[in-house]
């Protein structure tokens, strides 16, 4: 069964019970919808970008399991008053962690909190649940008109 290191396990049983960000952001200068076929999680994120390309505000809402609600959790507290590059940066650290060798440590400086989702390399059927937010947050800073759908 889905099983973490009891450290991992904790943090993301927390941010499962107890989301942060969770709700609508009204109003935002930029939003998106998600949904992971394989697994039924969806999600919709809500932003506010300034003029300086600062996150100024986020949020997110939706139905998805643990690992899906947990990341979108974890992602909106690490992006709260980051810029945009940073967000970039972020987001390729953590498609690495999420795709590279099992072997392959986590960046943890650059991930911080983050790399705790690093476990789900194990269960390939949950990356998808863990960058599910990532690729939605993308399409909302690049305001595609489609939902993001994990390929
Ligand atoms: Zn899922």
């Amino acid at each position: 069964m889905f099983s973490l290191g009891d450290l991992y396990q904790q943090v993301i049983i927390d941010h499962n019970k107890a989301p942060r960000n969770f709700g609508k952001l009204e109003p935002c200068t930029h939003d998106a919808e998600g949904y992971n076929p394989l697994c039924g999680d969806q999600l919709h994120v809500y932003l506010n970008i300034n003029d300086d390309e600062i996150i100024e505000s986020i949020s997110f809402e939706g139905q998805g399991c643990s690992i899906s609600t947990a990341s979108a959790s974890l992602m909106t507290d690490a992006l709260k008053g980051r810029s945009v590059a940073e967000f970039n940066r972020l987001f390729a650290a953590f498609h690495h962690m999420a795709t590279a060798d099992l072997s392959d440590a986590p960046d943890e400086e650059v991930l911080g909190k983050l790399a705790v989702l690093s476990g789900v390399k194990e269960f390939p059927s949950r990356i998808k649940c863990a960058t599910l937010c990532w690729h939605t947050l993308k399409s909302a800073i690049e305001h595609a008109a489609d939902p993001a759908i994990t390929e």
